[in-house]
C-alpha cells in the first residue's frame, strides 16, 4: 500500500476471485463459469460490422438489450437496469441504500463481495448467521432495520431459502430495501420475480455470467419498481453512463432470446449436478442439497483443505474457502459430465493414494 492511499481503507481487504490459471490447463471447475459456450445467436450478433462501429459509444440508456430482458421477465423498460456485471448493480444497491445510519445486512457465510462493498462503501455491515445447517433462518431477519443482501440459492452453500420466507423477510422490513440476488436462480430455485408488484422495497439482482454462458461479456441487470430503477440511475449516471459496452449489449440481448438453448444448458448443468451429488455421496462426501451449478461438498477423509491441494495437483480446480464453519468444505463448480468424471476419477485416485 502507497503512503497516499486514503487512510479509510488502511486494513481493507480485496474480494478474491477464484484462481484464473494462464499456463496449465486445469479442469476449471472453481468459478462457477459455464462450460458451455454462448448461445449460437451471440456469434452472429457480435459481427465484423457491429466491431467497426466501436468507435462509438453505447446506448447509455441501453434501450434493445433492457427491452429484451424486460419482455423476456414480463416487465416494462423502466423496471429494468443494466450494469457491467450483477456486481456493479450490487455496488449501486450499496451507494443507493445503505449509509452510516442503515447498514447492510447479511449472512455470516454468503457471497464475499457484500463484505467487501460495505467496507468500501464505508457503512457498517449487520452479520446475521446461518444456522448450524447453514442455511437462512427467516425469524433472524426480523425488522433487520437495515437493507439487506440474500443470496437466493445462496454461495456458497447452494442452498435455496423458499419464496414464502422470502416474502416473509420482504414483509418484516418494509422500510427498508431487500436485495435478492439471484446470480444462481435458474439452475432450479425460484424467481422472487411474482413479487415485484406486491412490495415496493424489493431488488432482484441477476446476471448472464452463470446461467446465460457470458462471464467474459459482464452482464448483468437489476429488476424492481420503476421509482428503485430511477434511483439506482442515479448512481450508474454518476459514476460510469456507458457501463455496459456495445458489445455486451449486443451478446445479452441475443442470450435471453435463445430460450431453447438457455433450457437446453441448465437442464444438462441440473442433470450433471445430480449425477456428481449421488457419486460424491457414494464416496463418503456430506454434499448439500444445491439448487445452483455448483456443491458444497465435505469429504470425510481429507480437510477440505487438503482434498482442494491434491485435486489441483491432479490438474482439478475447485474453491476451497479458508472460513470458519465452511473451512471443511470444497465448492466444486458444476461442468460437462466429462470434467465431473474427471473430478470424481482424480478423487478415486487420491483416495487410494492415502
Ligand atoms: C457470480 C455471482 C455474482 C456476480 O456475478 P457477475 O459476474 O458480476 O454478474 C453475484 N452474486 C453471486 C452470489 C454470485 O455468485
Amino acid at each position: 500500500m502507497s503512503k497516499f492511499l486514503s487512510s479509510r481503507f488502511a486494513g481493507m481487504q480485496p474480494y478474491v476471485p477464484g484462481e484464473q490459471p494462464q499456463g496449465r490447463q486445469y479442469i476449471k471447475l472453481n468459478t462457477n463459469e459455464s462450460p458451455f459456450p454462448p448461445a449460437p445467436g451471440v456469434l452472429s450478433a457480435l459481427s465484423r460490422e457491429e466491431i467497426a462501429r466501436l468507435n462509438l459509444y453505447p446506448d447509455p440508456d441501453a434501450r434493445e438489450a433492457g427491452a429484451a430482458i424486460a419482455a423476456y421477465y414480463g416487465l416494462q423498460g423502466d423496471e429494468v437496469l443494466l450494469t457491467n456485471g450483477s456486481d456493479e448493480a450490487l455496488a449501486f444497491c450499496f451507494q443507493a441504500y445503505c449509509d452510516a445510519d442503515t447498514p447492510a445486512v447479511y449472512a455470516d457465510i454468503t457471497y464475499g463481495f457484500y463484505k467487501v462493498f460495505a467496507r468500501i462503501y464505508c457503512v457498517p455491515s449487520k452479520v446475521i448467521p446461518l444456522t448450524p445447517r447453514l442455511e437462512i433462518d427467516p425469524e433472524a431477519y426480523r425488522d433487520a432495520g437495515g437493507t439487506v443482501f440474500l443470496a437466493n440459492p445462496n454461495a456458497p452453500t447452494g442452498l435455496a431459502l423458499p419464496l414464502e420466507q422470502v416474502e416473509w423477510i420482504l414483509k418484516h422490513n418494509r422500510e427498508n430495501i431487500v436485495v435478492v440476488d439471484e446470480a444462481y436462480v435458474d439452475f432450479g430455485g425460484k424467481s422472487a420475480l411474482p413479487l415485484l408488484k406486491k412490495h415496493d422495497n424489493l431488488i432482484i439482482v441477476q446476471t448472464m455470467s452463470k446461467a446465460r454462458n457470458l462471464a467474459g461479456a459482464r452482464l448483468g441487470y437489476a429488476l424492481s419498481n420503476p421509482a428503485l430503477i430511477a434511483d439506482l440511475n442515479n448512481m450508474r449516471f454518476s459514476f460510469n453512463p456507458y457501463n455496459v459496452n456495445r458489445l455486451s449489449l449486443l451478446a445479452g440481448a441475443a442470450a435471453i432470446r435463445d430460450e431453447a438453448y438457455f433450457r437446453q444448458c441448465t437442464a444438462a448443468i441440473m442433470e450433471n449436478r445430480a449425477y456428481t451429488a449421488e457419486e460424491l455421496r457414494r464416496r463418503g462426501f456430506a454434499v448439500l442439497e444445491s439448487k445452483a451449478n455448483f456443491l458444497f461438498a465435505k469429504p470425510d477423509r481429507l480437510s477440505g483443505e487438503a482434498y482442494y491441494a491434491a485435486l489441483k495437483g491432479k490438474g482439478v480446480l475447485v474453491r476451497h474457502f479458508a472460513q470458519p464453519r465452511i473451512a471443511d468444505y470444497v465448492r466444486v463448480s458444476i461442468g460437462t459430465r466429462e470434467q465431473m468424471q474427471a473430478l470424481l476419477g482424480a478423487t478415486d485416485e487420491i483416495w487410494r493414494e492415502l
